[in-house]
């Protein structure tokens, strides 16, 4: 522990106005949803924030119409240089309410202020602005002299990273000419009805953006309309699985940001203090709730005891809390579903064998919360070594050689991402060459950027999100 405590140090949270409850975002103008009205709850208290309106088929219809009449009547006739010009006014009114959007996303997503503040808002903001200079250059993208628009898109995503998904989806597909209906998770929908409000504020054309909110019912009924030309789904393996099977035959384009279980490999010859930091970062930023999360460490066996020392003193002054105290490294975790999917794999580890730990610390009485956690002594067939978390639980396995590195780091049926800590070049060039996942980073965890491509290898899923590769999703190519 250090010498000195932490003061308390909340954000406040008079920036934002959260109402008692909301409505669809349909053909520019909030509606009441016909489907009945559900709770979107505080993780770090468990109360309720708002009653949030559950948008029904038939309001998914008006939604799905109101984004025809938008793409025929205005945004596939508007030259790329003036949709860009809306793309842009997003991109700053975004940076301009940041601290609003950071604190509202804090309370409802119960992911630390820190992180919202200093990640995902901005990489909100600069997902606009990358896309907003493609609107006007897409003949330069490499997709023809002429690239189409699809037309409608339904956007269905999780509540991991509610609004920086929001921006992966809704800022490609208008940049190509496309108009959109997305869906946020049933727990996470506030920051997606505040961009809602974002659109208006940017005078964008009504009906070029649709927020309609529900469980998966509504998500189902979206992907499944048959007036939509291309579905954008991030979430679970299983309930891609299941839209795949909806859009199979139909001539919707389809792409799938699925689960994970990262493989981080630190070799002997890794500075130790940094790769620890990137084991903190790969596992515990947002409480682990990272597809691309650095789930598996794989420790090379000769600095196995000297890894785990560091990483245990790390993990010892982690703090765990308030999600809007500026100190807090580990927020609440999302949902009491997620909670108890936490709770019951963590048992399975312990009762398979493996050793688990986690510091001293802790966990406030109301509200979701997980201490940080590892697990030693675990074997490849294990259900914490094979199965995603998506929690603050890191399971540790050795290897000897780079060979039997690579073998366990893709012995799994994922493929999204993963890590490499060693001092050689060459040694980083070849295991990126054999590891069979999206995104490798190296002597880094979790870096993401908006000219970068991401998307997965097997069960995580097909298509890429981001950069360049980012359009052809949204283009008929
Ligand atoms: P989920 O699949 O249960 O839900 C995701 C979204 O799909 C929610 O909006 C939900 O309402 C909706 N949905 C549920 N059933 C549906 C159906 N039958 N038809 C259409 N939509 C439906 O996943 P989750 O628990 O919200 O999120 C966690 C999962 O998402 C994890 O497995 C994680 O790995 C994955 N994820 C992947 C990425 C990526 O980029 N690859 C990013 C974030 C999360």
């Amino acid at each position: 522990m250090g010498i000195f405590d932490y003061a308390p140090a909340p954000e406040s949270r008079a920036i934002v106005d959260i109402k008692p409850s909301y409505e669809l975002f349909i053909g520019g103008e909030f509606v009441p949803a016909t489907g009945g009205a559900f709770k979107s709850v505080n993780p770090a208290t468990g109360e309720a924030l708002a009653e949030i309106g559950e948008a029904s088929a038939q309001d998914v219809d008006r939604a799905v119409a109101a984004a025809r009449r938008a793409y025929e009547e205005v945004w596939s006739r508007m030259p790329g240089t003036e949709r860009a010009k809306y793309l842009f006014r997003i991109a700053r009114i975004i940076q301009e309410r940041a601290r609003e959007l950071a604190v509202l996303e804090s309370i409802d997503n119960g992911k630390p202020i820190r992180e919202t503040r200093d990640v995902d808002v901005p990489l909100v903001a600069a997902h606009f602005f990358h896309y907003a200079g493609w609107a006007d250059k897409l003949e330069f993208a490499g997709y023809g002299p002429n690239p189409r628009a699809l037309g409608v898109a339904a956007q269905v995503i999780p509540w991991n990273f509610p609004l920086l998904m929001l921006a992966w989806k809704i800022a490609p597909a208008l940049a190509c000419g496309n108009t959109v209906v997305l869906k946020p998770a049933e727990t996470t929908p506030l920051t997606a009805l505040l961009f809602a409000e974002i659109c208006r504020q940017a005078d964008l054309p009504a009906g070029v953006v649709n927020i309609v909110t529900g469980a998966g019912e509504t998500g189902a009924a979206l992907v499944a309309h048959p007036g939509v030309d291309k579905v954008a789904f991030t979430g679970s393996t299983a309930v891609g699985r299941q839209i795949a099977r909806t859009v199979a035959g139909s001539d919707k384009k389809l792409t799938l940001e699925l689960g994970g279980k990262a493989a981080n490999i630190v070799f002997d010859d890794a500075p130790i203090d940094q790769a620890v930091e990137g084991i903190i970062d790969s596992i515990f930023f947002n409480q682990g709730q990272v597809c691309c999360a650095g789930s598996r460490l794989l420790v090379q066996e000769s600095i196995q005891d000297e890894l785990l020392d560091a990483l245990r003193r790390r993990m010892g002054t982690l703090r765990l809390g308030d999600p809007l105290d500026k100190n807090t490294d580990i927020g609440a975790i999302n949902s009491a579903e997620q909670l108890a999917r936490i709770t019951e794999l963590t048992a399975a580890g312990e009762a398979e064998g493996a050793e688990r730990w986690s510091p001293p610390c802790e966990l406030p009485v109301n509200g979701f919360w997980f201490a940080p956690t590892i697990f030693t002594n675990v074997s490849a067939t294990h259900r914490i070594a094979r199965e995603e978390i998506f929690g603050p639980v890191l399971s540790v396995l050795t290897f000897r050689t780079p060979d039997e590195a690579i073998a366990k780091a893709n012995n799994t049926p994922y493929g999204l991402s993963a890590g490499v800590w060693t001092e050689k070049g060459s040694r980083i060039l070849s295991m990126a060459k054999r590891l069979r996942a999206g995104v490798v980073w190296a002597n880094t965890f979790n870096k993401f950027d908006p000219t970068s491509p991401f998307g997965g290898y097997k069960e995580s899923g097909y298509g890429r999100e981001g950069g360049l590769h980012g359009l052809e999703a949204y283009l008929d190519v």
